[in-house]
């Protein structure tokens, strides 16, 4: 992956920029300094990749939730307590024997927060978002070791600020026995971009 983990600016040139606009903002009275605080706090904390975890262990172990997360993805959502910014349209696509998903925002960097948190560097990066585009297959062996068979379709999809797509990944073998919480412990951040498969079981 070190090709596409290199980030488009020095973390300080982001620390800097990060720090006027938030000066600013503050200056103008758009955001107070708590406000600030707790979003940072959040995203930091509370929101990320588990909660979509979560979302794909009940998918796995019922059947009409799952329905319900592929027909509307973002009242599914709801339903388990998930929700908020850059979550209002969220679409997931499920892969299967025959499809394989990838996500992408070919403009920029969006991303459905609530159930993923916010984007890897790489995500960002114009390598990232050109390439898996043009050869996905190439991209998900070369960059990030993740080899999907010839006979398996990959479809990527170009997420926008009004659409926000995340992947269903297959449910791993060996796992008929285990719980959702077992279940979710084996959900990545990869296998929701679709850059990854979920992790297999501890034998
Ligand atoms: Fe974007």
């Amino acid at each position: 992956m070190a090709a596409t983990d290199t980030p488009l600016h020095t973390q300080e040139e982001i620390t800097a920029r990060v720090k006027a606009l938030e000066a600013l903002l503050i200056e103008k009275g758009v955001m107070t300094t708590a406000a600030v605080d707790r979003l940072a706090e959040i995203y930091e904390n509370e929101v990320g990749p588990q909660l979509g975890a979560k979302v794909v262990a009940r998918a796995w172990t019922d059947p009409e939730f799952k329905a319900r997360l592929l027909a509307d993805a973002t009242a599914a959502c709801r339903e388990l307590g998930i929700s908020g910014l850059q979550g209002e349209d969220m679409i997931v696509v499920e892969d299967t024997e025959t499809v394989h998903n990838a996500i992408v925002c070919t403009l920029c960097s969006c991303y459905p927060w609530p159930v993923l948190g916010l984007p890897p560097n790489w995500y960002k990066a114009p390598a990232y978002r050109a390439r898996i585009v043009r050869e996905p297959r190439k991209v998900l062996a070369e960059d990030f070791g993740y080899t999907i068979p010839d006979t398996v379709e990959i479809r990527v999809w170009d997420s926008s600020s009004e659409l926000r797509y995340w992947v269903l990944p297959t449910r791993p073998e060996g796992t008929e026995g285990l719980g959702e919480e077992e279940l979710a412990a084996l959900v990545t951040r990869d296998s929701m971009i679709g850059v990854g498969p979920a992790a297999a079981p501890a034998s």
